[in-house]
């Protein structure tokens, strides 16, 4: 049966959800599931020539978030976190450090649940007049609508992400319809749609990973990926812990396999960085700066948040050839490349 799915995901057939149910019912140690990590990679590395991206995420805003994700360090009803915005110098400071090697792929730019939607588009506009048009600015925020999306693409958002959760209604004070809406709301105003399955803990069954990662798959994604909870001292759930790398590791593969026969994907990512993901399927990788809702610093690169030179060295040691930019140009990603970008 394993033989067969893999068979299907090599010729560009697409997975059914059995397909996918049967793949995630293996257990991650075993031999089976380095054999579908193994080939979850062929294929990504087939497709994109084993090249991979580099994504920046700067979370410019943070306050206790009505969202009250139970999951997330700015939830309104246990976070420690005041309101925040970052000021305008060490915005620029970010960007710039993010782009400095001109390899960038995309710039994330992540506020709240709720945020202003002026303070939101005069960010966009400096991130995309700071960072080179080789780099794509991308939206990180909450439930939109299509008028707003169609004013972020006008001044210069390449894509979005956005994900209805696990457990999306239960876990957090969101609309699990609404979270879809917005994701249509996105493609409906032209621009590319990044999702992921998230935030994947101890306690999910393997029929709610199936039913998530279709939401994405449905749509036709831009970039689907996986990322696993970090247990958020002080957060509620907390006590439910978190599911290893390795675990990680197979749902990136089983999703990269389900995408085979996707259309738009072009890209598959993992969250946070970690070299099994990145051997198993994933070839997104997103170094983090500014509030993070998986951290409790305000600066997450001062803690949880890899900067970029990791994240470089992390893919090279992965074994990928090259790091392609926004524009699709490729960059070989060599010991040279590593030396002259300070990564090693
Ligand atoms: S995950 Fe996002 S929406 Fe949920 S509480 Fe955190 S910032 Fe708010």
């Amino acid at each position: 049966m394993l033989k067969k799915i893999i068979g299907k995901a090599q010729e560009g057939k697409a997975l059914t959800r059995e397909d996918c149910l049967f793949l995630l019912e293996i257990e991650e140690h075993s031999y089976e599931s380095g054999v579908l990590r193994g080939a979850a990679s062929a294929i990504r590395r087939e497709k994109t020539d084993n090249s991979a991206i580099l994504l920046g995420q700067i979370g410019v805003e943070s306050s206790p978030c009505p969202g009250g994700c139970r999951f997330c360090a700015f939830g309104e009803d246990h976070t420690s976190f005041k309101k925040y915005r970052m000021p305008d110098a060490e915005l620029e400071n970010k960007i710039d450090a993010f782009c400095a090697a001109g390899d960038l792929y995309g710039l994330y730019l992540m506020a709240m649940h709720d945020y202003s939607r002026d303070f939101y588009l005069e960010t966009v506009h400096k991130a995309r007049n700071r960072a080179p048009k080789t780099t794509q600015i991308w939206a990180n925020i909450g439930d939109t609508d299509k008028e707003m999306f169609a004013e972020l693409r006008k001044a210069g958002v390449s894509g979005v992400y956005h994900v209805c959760r696990l457990r999306e209604g239960a876990d957090t004070k969101l609309d699990p319809e609404k979270r879809k809406q917005t994701m249509r709301n996105v493609l409906d105003a032209g621009l590319k749609l990044y999702t992921c399955v998230e935030p994947i803990g101890p306690e999910h069954g393997n029929e709610e990973l199936v039913e998530n990662m279709f939401i994405g798959i449905d749509l036709g994604v831009f970039q689907h990926a996986a990322m696993r909870r970090i247990a958020v001292p002080g957060s509620p759930l907390y006590a439910y812990g978190q599911i290893s790398e390795l675990r990680l590791a197979h749902i990136t593969a089983v999703i990269a396999l389900a995408s085979a026969a996707s259309p738009s994907l072009s890209y598959m990512g993992a969250h946070e960085p970690g070299a099994i993901c990145f051997s198993s399927g994933a070839e997104a990788m997103t170094a983090e700066s500014g509030v993070n809702p998986r951290d409790t610093k305000i600066d997450t690169s001062v803690n949880r948040g890899m900067d970029t030179g990791r994240c470089r060295k992390m893919l090279y040691d992965c074994g990928f050839a090259y790091l392609r930019r926004g524009d699709e140009s490729k960059i070989p990603l060599d010991f040279a490349c590593l030396e002259n970008t300070n990564s090693l």
